[in-house]
């Protein structure tokens, strides 16, 4: 199939489908395929767009997969479908349900008074684990009301599965980083007395396109080739990096950043680069926007025109269709909930 019959395709299968379809599309999606959204946004505003779809029958998200899963959580009744179910997020694969269940129940033998939290960037059985132990999902975007939240409820948290975001969210709460361990999965475990004294326990899992990738010598040599540059990264890159920059904070608080910056300003933005590609482009009359290194996610690129094209044009057929078992979807739903009403 050619691009051009692809988006014959698209057009024609939208055209007919009117309002029982909506395509959502990430931020990290290329413009070929965000050029057919109905919606763009990142994780937090799709899956809220996702839980108050009223009209749509069917949802195709072109995204990864744990965000597809997300939707089909919480929009129960509508058809969720992949373009490509094979794209994955190697940092929700680096928290196996076992794994944690195993670093749970050590964490409990020690104390019951913990709260599970996951970035929504993990499986849906991740969610589900978090919705049946009394915990939340998290966001980039509001990540640090949910750690506060937790920590009111129960003075610790086990954070998963982003040690980045969770040790930038839990300093930026002012927790020192003698109250943050990590628990890494390939090691035998933590002594009873680290878990004790914890106030954050981290898994030890990371975003291969935010870390290492982007690092404080990055930001120290681009500040170096453009002074009076400003620089601001997602909290998925280490600590050092977030301490080198003007600020850090979720694809949409970045846009928003960009926005508030006045005429002239130069400024580097450490993520994704189709989305910084757009937003150079979005505001190139006004500031001049470049990327802190340019870095991509195959996985989110595995989505393409075809992948779309065939998606649309078997819908009824069931191929490429997202579904969460029944008991997965009711507890990662309750986790879900606590998320949109905290
Ligand atoms: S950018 Fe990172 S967290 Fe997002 S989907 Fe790609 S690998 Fe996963």
């Amino acid at each position: 199939m050619t691009h051009d019959e692809a988006r014959t395709i698209i057009t024609n299968r939208k055209r007919e489908l009117g309002d029982k379809l909506i395509i959502l599309g990430h931020h990290y999606q290329n413009d070929d395929i965000l050029e057919y959204a109905d919606y763009v946004g990142d994780s937090l505003e799709l899956a809220r767009k996702a839980s108050r779809i009223e009209r749509a029958e069917s949802i195709v998200f072109c995204g990864v997969y744990f965000m597809a899963e997300t939707a089909a959580i919480l929009a129960p009744g509508r058809a969720v479908y992949i373009p490509d179910p094979a794209a994955g997020c190697p940092l929700a694969d680096m928290a196996p349900p076992a794994e944690v269940l195993a670093a749970w129940d050590a964490i409990t033998q020690v104390t019951r008074s913990v709260v599970p939290i996951t970035y929504v960037n993990s499986t849906a059985e991740l969610k589900a684990f978090c919705g049946r132990n009394e915990g939340a999902v998290c966001t980039s975007g509001n990540a640090r009301k949910i750690l506060a939240w937790a920590l009111e409820k129960a003075g610790k948290i086990f954070f998963m599965p982003d040690r980045n975001l969770g040790r930038n969210t839990a300093r930026s709460l002012g927790i020192p980083d003698g109250e943050i361990v990590e628990w890494d999965p390939g090691a035998a475990g933590m002594d009873r007395d680290a878990i004790a004294k914890a106030r954050v326990i981290l898994w030890k899992g990371w975003c291969p396109v935010h870390f290492p990738e982007f690092s404080a010598e990055d930001v120290s040599a681009i500040r170096t080739r453009f002074p009076g540059i400003k620089v601001i990264v997602h909290p998925e890159t280490d600590p050092a990096t977030v301490a080198a920059s003007d600020l850090s904070g979720s694809t949409a608080m970045i846009l928003e950043y960009l926005a508030s910056l006045g005429e002239g300003q130069k400024v580097a933005v450490g993520t994704e680069a189709h989305m910084v590609y757009r937003a150079a482009r979005a505001n190139r009359f006004r500031i001049d926007v470049v990327p802190l290194k340019e870095v991509y996610c195959e996985d989110m690129a595995k989505i393409t025109l075809e992948k779309l094209a065939q998606t649309l044009s078997r819908l009824e057929s069931g191929q490429g269709r997202v579904e969460v078992a029944p008991d997965i979807a009711e507890h990662a739903m309750k986790a879900l909930d606590a998320m949109l009403r905290i």
